[in-house]
């Protein structure tokens, strides 16, 4: 992070910490990218960070939202994105979040079952309303990310088989208050290897050809989110390589005239401009290993304990006492009372005294939040720099 770390000095912790200008580089790097394509469209996964400002800075680009709760959508209101640039996500829809993105008029529902789109047909018709809607289409590809992450195999919950997509469509074009928009897929987070959206691509060339058969046309082409960012190396690599990411649709995905095509970003967007602020506690010796023991655990982020994930961790109190170069090993640790609480085993740091503050780097992605109140503890400051 490019933040000045004297600022950081007399913040109360733990603490997000976000880097403003950063993330003000990171979307116009975005537009950048797509500039020249008008039919691409961006929409920000706000399940990534909900901050408000962080939510109206991104509106105010005029990226549009990816929500998956009736909050979510509520959030996006609030925060500027026009209910028109909304999409929603979810295998699991209550009703009340149906009423509610139809009375906002959203821009369309990304639906998952057929379930669902009676369901859906129904709310609207009792409320007079029209659902635009897309069909999330499981492409069973397989991603190369954690199990945990991966969206787009016959085995997980999500979406629609492939197999199922037109006698799906069919039934959507038949049901009331119904408007069949397009298809939507995702095929997983965390993905930083470009022949899994390759093959995303080739899924949905073949998919189209099959409509293309049965002379079906949809508007809208949505491939979801989950391109990755570097936790190992958040300083050489702030900015996510966008030019990679766009470039892999441009040359593989076989668009049909007119065809919109939505892209749905979370983490690529925010990881990098966050850091959670941290101090240290204890530094606990053992026969066995030294223990560094943070204030901040995971409940503040337990991306660490739910997925393995690894955030490179700086202790920016040792590179100003000039200990930068003393390297010990140590297991960094939360003070949370389960044994997953723990961010990072034999990591080696400065050499570490109570009170350092430490930044666990590439917090600004599923972060704050997925930070909860376990052990009664108080959710996490939160500083935009
Ligand atoms: C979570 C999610 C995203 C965003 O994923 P990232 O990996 O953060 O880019 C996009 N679309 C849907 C449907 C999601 O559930």
């Amino acid at each position: 992070m490019r933040i000045d770390t004297t600022q950081l000095a007399g913040l109360p912790t733990p603490a997000y910490v976000y880097d403003k200008a950063l993330l003000s580089e990171t979307l116009a790097a975005i537009k950048a990218e797509i500039r020249d394509n008008a039919n691409y469209h961006v929409h920000y996964a706000i399940k990534a960070n909900d901050n408000p400002d962080i939510l109206a800075a991104i509106a105010r680009e005029g990226f549009g939202a990816d929500c998956v709760s009736g909050g979510e959508i509520s959030a996006a209101l609030a925060a500027g994105f026009p209910a028109s640039e909304i999409a929603y996500a979810g295998v699991g829809k209550a009703d009340w979040e149906i009423r509610l993105a139809l009375d906002a008029g959203i821009g369309m529902f990304n639906v998952e079952s057929r379930e669902e789109l009676e369901v859906i047909s129904q709310l609207a018709t009792e409320t007079q309303t029209e659902a635009r809607v897309s069909l999330r289409i499981n492409p069973d590809v397989k991603a190369d990310t954690h199990a945990h992450i991966t969206t787009g195999r016959a085995e997980n919950k999500f979406g629609i088989a492939y197999e199922e997509m037109i006698p799906t469509i069919r039934l959507a074009c038949q049901l009331p208050n119904i408007t069949c928009v397009g298809l939507h897929f995702h095929i997983g987070s965390q993905l930083l290897d470009m022949r899994d959206f390759e093959n995303l691509c080739l899924r949905i060339n073949e998919l189209q050809d099959l409509l293309d058969e049965q002379s079906i046309c949809l508007g809208n082409i949505d491939v979801g989110g989950g391109l990755g960012v570097s936790y190992t190396d958040p300083d050489g690599q702030p900015i996510p390589d966008f030019a990679s990411y766009f470039a892999t649709f441009r040359n593989h995905l076989r668009l049909r005239p007119g065809q919109q095509l939505h892209f749905e970003l979370g983490r690529a967007v925010v990881a990098q401009m966050g850091s959670l602020l941290t101090r240290v506690l204890y530094v606990k010796h053992t026969a066995a290993k030294d223990f560094v023991i943070l204030d901040a655990g995971m409940t503040e982020l337990i991306r660490p304990a739910l997925y393995g994930a690894l955030h490179k961790i700086d202790n920016i109190s040792a590179a100003e006492r000039g200990d930068a170069d003393q390297r010990h090993s140590y297991d960094v640790v939360g003070p949370i009372c389960e044994s997953s609480d723990v961010f990072a085993r034999d990591y080696i740091l400065p050499r570490t005294e109570r009170g350092d503050l430490l930044m666990l780097r590439s917090a600004g992605a599923y972060g704050q939040t997925m930070a909860s109140t376990y052990n009664h503890r108080p959710l996490p400051h939160t500083f935009i720099l």
